[in-house]
């Protein structure tokens, strides 16, 4: 079910930001999903599947690049991976989780009638076709807490 709640925030920010794009339709998007971060992706693609229907995404692609789960120092920056003590060899610090725990939609590729750019006197034919990076939407769901418990625990 946390799934379902992620796709329906998804979609209405995917819809939102190709509406102001001026989108007719979406063809593809790429998300980031931490290993720690609680969403299982086959869930996730099922979610997807079912709510994607009525809403601009419906002929476009979900491309899930998985990211593994990476820890730091927070006094040395020194890095820590799965299976190691997570606490600094150095500084006997506990590590931080640095990545793993996201859920992050990092791009949005869209099909535009019509080009909403400043610079619109001459407009190229290749703005039909109209890739948007997304990485300053951030999260989509909520960091996963476990994560953080683990690695201070561990
Ligand atoms: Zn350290």
């Amino acid at each position: 079910m946390h799934e379902y709640s992620i796709v329906q925030a998804l979609l209405e920010q995917v819809d939102h930001h190709a509406r102001a794009q001026g989108a007719s339709r979406v063809r593809r998007l790429h998300v980031r999903i931490g290993e720690l971060s609680g969403v299982e992706v086959p869930l996730l693609s099922l979610a997807y599947a079912t709510f994607r229907e009525p809403t601009l995404c419906a002929d476009a692609e979900l491309l899930v690049k998985p990211v593994p789960a990476r820890w730091r120092c927070p006094g040395c920056d020194r890095a820590m991976r799965r299976g190691n003590v997570l606490r600094c060899p150095d500084c006997a610090r506990p590590a931080r989780l640095a990545e793993g725990d996201e859920i992050v939609l990092d791009r949005i590729e869209l099909e535009v009638d019509r080009c909403v750019t400043p610079a619109a006197a001459e407009i190229p034919r290749s703005c039909r076709w109209r890739s948007i990076r997304t990485s300053w939407l951030g999260t989509i769901g909520a960091r996963g807490t476990t994560a953080r418990t683990f690695a201070s625990t561990a």
